[in-house]
C-alpha cells in the first residue's frame, strides 16, 4: 500500500480502535464547563441526567435537556467530543472521524432544524446538483432528477419512470413491505436490460446506507426516498464535522451544562428496574468516580449500552472477532429476511447476538434480531486539480467498490490547504478481506481519474468503519427504539433512527422522539414549567409538503442558489 503512509494509519487506529483510542498520543483528559459539585460529600455527584457519550447524539440531547432546565453532564471517554461526527487535522485536511462533512438533508433537514432551534451557529451548503453519474467511463452532471436521462437508453428511462410510477403514486401492497429492495425491482422491471438503472440504485444505497440493496426493504428505500425529495439536497457543513461539533460545545457550556473529555463509563448503577446512576473511570489518574441522577441517555448504541448495564464492557477487538468468525456461508440470505419479515444485514455474525440486549438482560431495546451494523471504507485524497465540480455526490456506477464521491473543499476551501482540493471516498465492505477491498478501492481511483490521480493525487487515509466504530451502529430499517424496559434509561444516536430518517438525520430524529417519550414517562416526576409547555409540543419532526419534490425534476432544492 505504497500510496498510504505509516503517519496516516495512526491516525485512523485512534478513530476506530475503539478499546485504545487515544493510542500513541499523550492522554489529557478535561472538563468543558463548570464542574459538577460533590453533592453528597462522599465520591459520588448528583446531576438531573448522564448523557454516555459525546457524539452527535449525546451532544443534541445534552444542549436539549439544559434547554429544559436540567442540571447535565456528558461523559466521553475520547479526549475529544463529536465520536464519528469530528475531525483531525492532517497537515493542514480536515480529516473527518466519520461523516464525509455532509448532511443528508442539508438545510431543510431535522438536524438543522434542531440547531436553529437550540441557536447554534452553523451554515449548511446545499448541493447545486443532484448528483453526477461516473458511467460509461464518464461523468455525467445531472442537476435535476431528469438529468440522469443523460446516461440512460431510451428502454432505460421506460422502466425508470415505471419504478417512479410505483414508488410514488401506487400503494406498496402489505407483503412487498419487507421484500428487499433488489428482490422488489426483480419482480417489477426486467434486470438484464436495466444494467445501469440497477447501477443507480446501488451506488445510492451504498454510499448513503452502507448497505447492499439486498440489505433493505422496499418500505424504507421509499420512505427515505420520500424524505429526500420533501426536505431537500445534502449539503456540506462549514468547518466540517468538527466546526460544528465546536459549535455545539459552545453552546451546552453556554447553557451552563458540563462536558468531561476522559471520563469512561464503566457501569450503569440501577436498582428495583430504575436507573441510580454511573460508575465512571477517569482515564488522567485511573481513579473511579460515581454520578447519581434518575435519567441515563445514552449514545453508544444497544450493544455495548446492555454491557454496561451487565458491568461488562464491550471491546473492539470482542466484536471483530465474532464477525471473523462466522462463517461465509452461513450469513442471512434475502430469502430468510423475506421470511423473517426483517432486514438483517449481511455481515452480521449470529454469534453476535449473545451481545446484543435483549428482555432477559433488561435493557429491552426492541432488538430482538441480532445486532447488525452497516460497515464502510473511506478513502480522504488531496488533489492538486479539481476532480468534481459541484457541491453535491458523484456517484459511481461502473466501479468495483466505491459507491460515491465528494469534494467538500467545492464548499469551504478551509477544510483543506489553499490551492488544495479534498476528495472523500465511500465503500461498502463486501469481504473480509480488508486488504482486497483496500486494493480495490485504489484500482476504482486509477479507473474514474486515470494519469490525473497519480500524477495529482495523494492518498492521505484509508480507514475501515466497523464493529464498535461502524458506518451505523444499526443498518438502516433495522433501528431499536429509544425507550428501555429500566425505567429512566434511554438510547439515542444511530442505532434509534426513526424509519425514513438516515444518517445524522437519524440521530437528531432519535432525540426528537427520545423527548416525545421522556414527557410520556413522568412516573414519579414533578415538571418544571418549561417542562409543562414542552408537554403540549411533539418534538419528532415531520416532512414538509410532497409538492416541494416537484422542484427535483428540474434543479436539486436548496440555498446553494443563494449564496
Ligand atoms: C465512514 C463514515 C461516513 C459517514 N458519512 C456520513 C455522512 O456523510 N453524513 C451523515 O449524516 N452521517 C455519516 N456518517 C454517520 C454519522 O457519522 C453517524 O451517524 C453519527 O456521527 C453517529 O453519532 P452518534 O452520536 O450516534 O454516535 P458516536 O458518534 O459514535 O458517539 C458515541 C460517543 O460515545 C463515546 N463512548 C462510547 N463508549 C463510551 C463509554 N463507555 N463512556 C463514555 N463515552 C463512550 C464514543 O467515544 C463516542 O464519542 C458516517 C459514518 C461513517 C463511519
Amino acid at each position: 500500500m505504497d500510496y498510504v503512509s505509516k503517519e496516516y494509519i495512526e491516525l485512523i487506529d485512534s478513530y476506530s480502535d475503539a478499546q485504545s483510542p487515544d493510542k500513541g498520543a499523550p492522554f489529557i483528559p478535561y472538563v468543558l464547563g463548570k464542574e459538577v459539585s460533590d453533592a453528597r460529600g462522599d465520591d459520588s455527584r448528583q446531576v438531573d441526567a448522564i448523557v454516555i457519550g459525546a457524539g452527535l447524539g449525546g451532544l443534541l440531547t445534552a444542549a436539549q435537556l439544559l434547554k429544559l432546565g436540567k442540571h447535565v453532564i456528558v461523559l466521553e471517554r475520547l479526549s475529544r467530543s463529536g465520536g464519528r461526527f469530528t475531525a483531525k487535522n492532517f497537515r493542514g485536511v480536515q480529516v473527518s472521524t466519520g461523516a464525509v462533512h455532509m448532511v443528508p438533508f442539508g438545510s431543510s433537514g431535522v438536524l438543522s432544524q434542531m440547531l436553529r432551534c437550540l441557536h447554534v451557529p452553523h451554515r449548511f451548503f446545499d448541493a447545486d446538483v443532484f448528483g453526477s453519474f461516473h458511467v460509461h467511463g464518464r461523468q455525467y452532471r445531472a442537476r435535476g432528477l431528469l438529468g440522469v436521462f443523460k446516461f440512460l437508453n431510451p428502454y432505460q428511462i421506460f422502466w425508470f419512470l415505471r419504478i417512479g410510477y410505483l414508488m410514488f403514486f401506487c400503494p406498496l401492497p402489505q407483503h412487498e413491505h419487507t421484500l428487499p429492495f433488489d428482490r422488489w425491482l426483480e419482480r417489477h422491471i426486467p434486470i438484464e436490460r436495466n444494467q445501469q438503472l440497477i447501477a443507480f440504485f446501488q451506488s445510492i444505497s451504498r454510499f448513503a446506507l452502507s448497505l447492499e440493496l439486498s440489505q433493505i426493504s422496499t418500505a424504507e428505500v421509499i420512505r427515505i426516498t420520500k424524505n429526500m425529495l420533501r426536505y431537500g439536497a445534502p449539503a456540506i457543513v462549514q468547518g466540517g464535522c468538527a466546526g460544528l461539533t465546536k459549535q455545539l460545545e459552545e453552546t451546552i457550556i453556554s447553557l451552563g451544562g458540563e462536558i468531561r473529555l476522559g471520563y469512561e463509563v464503566r457501569q450503569i448503577l440501577h436498582q428495583d428496574g430504575r436507573v441510580a446512576g454511573v460508575r465512571v473511570y477517569n482515564k488522567t489518574n485511573g481513579e473511579e468516580l460515581r454520578f447519581i441522577a434518575p435519567l441515563i441517555v445514552s449514545d453508544i448504541g444497544p450493544r455495548a449500552t446492555s454491557a454496561l448495564f451487565h458491568n461488562q464492557q464491550i471491546t473492539q477487538a470482542d466484536v471483530l472477532s465474532k464477525i471473523h468468525a462466522y462463517p461465509e456461508g452461513t450469513r442471512q440470505t434475502n430469502d430468510a429476511m423475506e421470511r423473517s419479515g426483517q432486514v438483517v444485514s449481511h455481515t452480521q455474525p449470529q454469534e453476535a447476538s449473545d451481545l446484543s440486549p435483549s428482555v432477559e438482560a433488561g435493557v429491552d431495546c426492541t432488538c430482538s434480531a441480532p445486532i447488525s451494523e452497516a460497515i464502510g471504507l473511506k478513502v480522504h485524497i488531496l488533489s492538486d486539480v479539481s476532480l468534481i465540480t459541484h457541491k453535491g455526490i458523484m456517484y459511481c456506477l461502473d466501479t468495483k467498490r466505491i459507491a460515491g464521491m465528494v469534494q467538500p473543499t467545492n464548499s469551504d476551501a478551509s477544510l483543506a490547504p489553499d490551492g488544495k482540493h479534498l476528495l472523500i471516498s465511500h465503500q461498502v465492505i463486501q469481504s473480509n478481506n480488508i486488504e482486497e477491498e483496500r486494493a480495490l478501492a485504489l484500482a476504482d481511483l486509477r479507473m474514474l481519474f486515470g494519469e490525473t490521480f497519480d500524477t495529482h493525487c495523494r492518498i492521505l487515509t484509508m480507514g475501515t468503519y466497523r464493529g464498535e466504530w461502524p458506518v451505523n451502529r444499526l443498518a438502516q430499517g433495522t433501528d431499536t427504539s429509544t425507550q428501555t424496559a429500566v425505567d429512566g434509561l434511554f438510547l439515542v444516536g444511530d442505532a434509534v433512527k426513526p424509519s425514513g430518517y438516515l444518517m445524522v438525520e437519524g440521530v437528531a430524529q432519535s432525540v426528537n422522539c427520545f423527548l416525545d417519550k421522556l414527557f410520556q414517562t413522568p412516573k414519579g416526576h414533578t415538571a418544571t414549567n418549561q417542562e409543562q409547555k414542552m408537554w403540549q409540543v411533539k418534538n419528532e419532526a415531520t416532512p414538509p409538503s410532497r409538492l416541494n419534490a416537484i422542484r427535483w425534476l428540474w434543479k436539486a432544492p436548496g440555498n446553494s442558489g443563494k449564496t
